[in-house]
């Protein structure tokens, strides 16, 4: 018996304990080599190998065609805001975002330095828990690309129709990616760091379509230069050698679960327990619109404010951690990643009941 919590913070999240235990028996001696994962150089057969394996496993779980490049990148999702402005508008500087909360508001910030940003439209009217209608959005046909932040993971908002766009789509998926299916035909960019539902932190996820690869402006550095990354295998400095490779086991977990769409419909299971009783109740109150609200993060506040703090403490003392919302938005969000079991949003339920009978 271990004492692990069920943690349902935003991230760095959970892993699966299978995951943990396979990374514990390759610690001292990692296939023969005598040395752990992290201590084989980045140049070497034995990691050159797992590279091409875990882009062969990536292309294999998200059904990424071979006119894509997949990129093991550094610098974290923040590190692409800045990446894909600098990458694609060497011959147009015109861009539309979508302003749908905190992350997608960086990434308009970091934008605004490099390009001629046109924000198409903006959830702020609405304190970022609902959103524009696309017939209302003001899109520019001559963009250089569309970027939008598909799960805004602070608010628990999830963009889901989008309307008709004939420029590149580049998407923000990070609090998302490898929790719910997507059709990456529909983008000309994805990105998604992994310690959400992925892994560890350290490791970025790019999937970038090749006819988008020539047109980086001649500042980009290097490290984020997604034409030389992609000649180089990702390796044109040191990349993060242990994150790729607790990415890989991930890979192997998903796999073993039956793929993106098998854990995607449990991922559906999981938010239908938590808002089905959410409904039911009028003690707490969740903050998002019914037709945007995320299956990954959801966020709700308990009617007396007062007692929220009661509500974490007492959650934490019942081995639920990580439940306090965040610090721009109070009251409290359940992150159900993808190492969050339905029998552990079962027990966050329970507790959530026996709290509301106590103290309503
Ligand atoms: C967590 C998160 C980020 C930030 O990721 P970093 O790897 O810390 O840069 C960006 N976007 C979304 C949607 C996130 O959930």
């Amino acid at each position: 018996m271990t004492n692990r919590v069920f943690n349902f913070g935003a991230g760095p999240s959970m892993m699966p304990e299978a995951v943990l235990d396979r990374a514990r028996a390759d610690m001292l001696d990692w296939r023969h080599s005598g040395m752990s994962p992290m201590e084989v150089s980045h140049r070497s057969n034995l990691f050159q190998d797992l590279l091409i394996e875990i882009q062969q496993k990536c292309r294999e779980i998200f059904s990424i065609p071979s006119h894509y490049q997949v990129l093991f990148l550094a610098g974290g999702a923040q590190g692409q805001f800045a990446a894909v402005p600098l990458n694609l508008t060497a011959k147009n500087s015109q861009v539309d975002y979508l302003h749908s909360g905190v992350w997608s508001g960086l990434a308009v910030e970091e934008a605004q330095k490099y390009a001629q940003v046109n924000v198409a439209a903006s959830g702020q009217s609405s304190q970022f828990f609902s959103f524009p209608e696309p017939h209302n959005w003001q899109l520019n046909p001559e963009a250089a690309y569309f970027y939008y932040c598909v799960n805004e993971t602070i608010t628990g908002l999830r963009l889901r129709h989008l309307p008709s766009i004939s420029v590149p789509i580049v998407a923000d998926m990070t609090s998302c990616f490898g929790a719910e299916n997507f059709d990456i035909n529909q983008y000309g960019i994805v990105f998604s760091s992994a310690q959400k539902n992925l892994g560890q932190a350290g490791v970025t996820i790019v999937i970038v379509r090749e006819d988008l690869l020539d047109l980086a402006l001649p500042t980009v550095p290097g490290i984020l230069h997604y034409a030389k990354q992609a000649k180089a295998d990702s390796c044109v400095n040191t990349p993060p050698t242990y994150a790729i490779y607790i990415l890989g086991l991930m890979l192997d977990w998903m796999k073993e679960q039956g793929g993106l769409l098998a854990i995607e419909k449990m991922n559906q299971r999981k938010a239908k327990l938590l808002y089905d009783y959410l409904e039911t109740t009028d003690f707490y109150q969740p903050f998002v619109d019914p037709a945007y609200r995320s299956i990954i993060n959801v966020s709700f506040r308990l009617a007396n404010e007062n007692q929220t703090s009661a509500f974490v403490s007492a959650a934490e003392k019942a081995g639920l951690v990580g439940l306090k919302g965040h610090k721009k938005l109070g009251g409290i969000r359940a992150s159900l990643y993808n190492a969050i079991t339905e029998k552990m949003v079962e027990a966050l339920v329970s507790f959530m009941k026996e709290f509301a009978a106590k103290a309503g």
